[in-house]
């Protein structure tokens, strides 16, 4: 039975238990949710350990690019982390896999058909089974008009679900956000945003707002706020939380202090997510062993949030 399997996998720490769990991952940015020793395997090589901690995102960015990436760099360097993503997919028994994809990586595999066809080619290959949900995103500092003004040419045949915008908060108002996703509203897309990770929780109740976000990437921030935690409860704002990218990144103290609990206990939906697990080097039954090693969340607690993960959520209307 798969129940017993999610609550004897965690009693027993036992890894092969939980692998045969279904599970979903829905905040994972495809060009790192590759394994890093799958990638190591793939190129022939050892790849360098992460630190225990990062100096904030542009740490993370900094480390990324001095070790891993000269060593899968170009257009194939991110095919094959695209198809790792797929393989993990696979070993981990995802059945719901939402990945990011970035408009900049689209364009330099040569557009949408190309794209498409290489991407359906892995999902058919490693995980068949997994309901794949493939997400546009954005990066903060792009050219909002600009990107507004092609986004057709991405979205108009249907095949992304949702629209995210991550790589940095505050860097601008969230109100120069609101063409992209005007936009993404006609093309029925579910609409997400990285917020709430490093900024404040008032930033997140007014990305929901402004933006009219119908989940959040991160949003941890809001267990500062019991007035905002009680708008994502009664919005039902699902926040997509990413516990090893939080503690590693330094945006959480630790996983027994990780705000996961504060946010699930006062009726906020939460799932748990990989973020960039080539880099964190983690991956999804980590991620809740880790919690409940940690005492954050109860087996019956984690195996909620499990499920509610594995839900496949219908377009936007
Ligand atoms: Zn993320």
């Amino acid at each position: 039975m798969m129940k017993s399997d999610f609550f004897s996998g965690l009693a027993e720490n036992n890894r092969e238990l939980l692998l045969k769990v279904p599970m979903s991952d829905i905040h994972n940015h495809s060009t790192k949710g590759c394994r890093r020793s799958w990638l190591a395997e793939q190129l022939n090589m050892v790849l360098p350990d992460p630190p225990e901690k990062f100096d904030g995102l542009s740490g993370m960015q900094e480390w990324f690019t001095r070790e891993i990436k000269p060593y899968c760099t170009g257009k194939e360097g991110i095919i094959l982390r695209w198809e790792g993503a797929f393989a993990e997919a696979k070993r981990n028994h995802i059945v719901r896999l939402a990945m990011n994809f970035g408009v900049t990586e689209i364009d330099l595999v040569g557009g949408m058909e190309p794209f498409r066809k290489m991407i359906d080619g892995f999902h058919q290959k490693h995980c068949p089974d997994t309901v794949f949900e493939p997400e546009i995103t954005y990066i903060s500092l792009c050219n909002v008009e600009e990107e507004t003004e092609r986004m057709d040419q991405f979205v108009s045949d249907g095949y992304f679900r949702s629209i995210d915008v991550c790589g940095g908060e505050n860097l601008r108002p969230i109100e120069d956000f609101l063409p992209l996703y005007r936009k993404a509203e006609q093309f029925h897309l579910i609409k997400k945003m990285h917020v709430g990770e490093s900024g404040p929780a008032e930033d997140v109740r007014k990305a929901v707002e402004i933006l009219g976000l119908d989940e959040v990437h991160h949003g941890i921030r809001a267990a500062d706020s019991k007035d905002v935690m009680r708008f994502l409860a009664e919005n039902k704002i699902q926040l997509n939380v990413c516990p090893s990218s939080n503690v590693m990144l330094g945006y959480a103290r630790s996983f027994k202090d990780h705000p996961i609990k504060v946010l699930y206990e006062s009726g906020v939906n939460v799932t748990i997510n990989t973020d960039d697990l080539l880099i964190f080097d983690s991956s999804i039954e980590n991620e809740y062993l880790l919690l409940y090693r940690a005492g954050v969340l109860s087996a019956e607690q984690l195996n909620e949030i499990r499920l509610l993960g594995n839900r496949p959520r219908s377009r936007s209307i």
